[in-house]
């Protein structure tokens, strides 16, 4: 059963370093229909308020996701034996047109949705998710866990203009997209711009772990937190890499101190097993402040995590799914 599925390439056969970069090695796939999960590149940063560089997180992931193994060490989910995973390539951007790449990147995502594939997106900045939304929660609010220093509900930057990395699920609320209920925002910190920076966010239901309640709570009461809260509904995981401390992962535009292990996260994600996992998203790795690429391999590290977590609960479901058809059909 597992031969006919897409797999990486065999390292013990063509090393690392050789051969074209795609996520985890995995074969570019042009038609959306031959996958169940999209791996996908949103190699923009149009929303960055600050310090760009996100534009070139996507290729710098993909090459670092060359270390990438098939096996999950903890877990032991092999997510290239369960589902066809594959990498489709970069949603089409504009990088000096906004509202242009918002819709551009809104069309790749309908497209890869239509044809039934669950897309785990490496960004770009966290502005891509609204897009991303528009394509896959445009008949139903999803719920999220959201990792993140910001809430990233401000409304408006420099005037009036709606859409920045800052505003995304501000916009997502309002747009019905996103059950401010079930969503959960952990690790949250840092100056903000005035004391009530949150009560839209707080206002609305969301539930928001700041940095200190999560210390309060540790790993563990946190999982528990964000299980409860994300429910059994379909819910995305949007994971801003800057929730982590920025010891850890200094290459991004906004780094706040004071933030989660990677080690945290890691347990963190695995704790989301067996969640009705709908899509997720690594944003904000900046490359340009990156000289190492130590952030842009724990962007490909996070991606595999939540691959790990998504292709086990994807597994469950469509076999599920495939069990109702069956009786309906007979
Ligand atoms: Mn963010
Ligand atoms: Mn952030």
């Amino acid at each position: 059963m597992t031969s006919s599925l897409p797999q990486p390439v065999d390292a013990g056969l063509v090393p690392r370093f050789a051969g074209l970069s795609t996520f985890m090695r995995l074969p570019a796939v042009s038609n959306f229909a031959d996958v169940d999960i999209a791996l996908i590149g949103v190699p923009w940063d149009g929303g960055t308020t600050n310090r760009a560089g996100a534009r070139h997180g996507p290729r710098e992931i993909r090459n670092m996701s060359s270390l990438m193994r098939k096996v999950h060490h903890v877990s032991r989910i092999a997510p290239y034996d369960l589902l066809r995973v594959g990498d489709v390539g970069d949603a089409p951007v504009n990088p000096i047109d906004l509202l242009d790449s918002l819709r551009q990147i809104e069309h790749f995502y309908s497209a890869v949705h239509r044809a039934g594939a669950i897309p785990i997106s490496a960004g770009g900045d966290h502005l891509v998710t609204l897009p991303i939304f528009r394509a896959i929660a445009k008949h139903r609010p999803i719920g999220m866990i959201h990792f993140d220093a910001h809430s990233d509900t401000n409304d408006t930057y420099f005037g009036h203009n709606p859409y920045t990395h800052g505003t995304p699920f501000r916009r997502a609320i309002e747009e019905g997209l996103l059950d401010p209920k079930r969503t959960v925002q952990i690790g949250i910190r840092g100056s903000v711009y005035s004391a009530d920076d949150l009560d839209f966010a707080r206002d609305a239901g969301v539930r928001i772990i700041e940095m200190e309640e999560f210390t309060a709570l540790g790993v563990a009461g946190t999982i528990a937190e964000a299980r409860r809260v994300a429910g059994t509904g379909p819910a995305y995981v949007s994971f801003d890499v800057d929730a982590l401390d920025p010891s850890f992962a200094p290459g991004t535009g906004t780094p706040e101190i004071g933030g989660i292990t990677t080690r945290e996260a890691q347990q963190m994600i695995r704790g989301l097993r067996g969640l009705h996992l709908i899509g997720a998203d690594v944003v904000e790795v900046s490359p340009p402040f990156d000289p190492t690429g130590g952030t842009a391999l724990v962007g490909a590290t996070m991606m595999f995590e939540l691959l790990c977590v998504i292709a086990e609960a994807q597994a469950q479901y469509r076999t599920i799914a495939s069990e109702r058809r069956t009786v309906v059909t007979d």
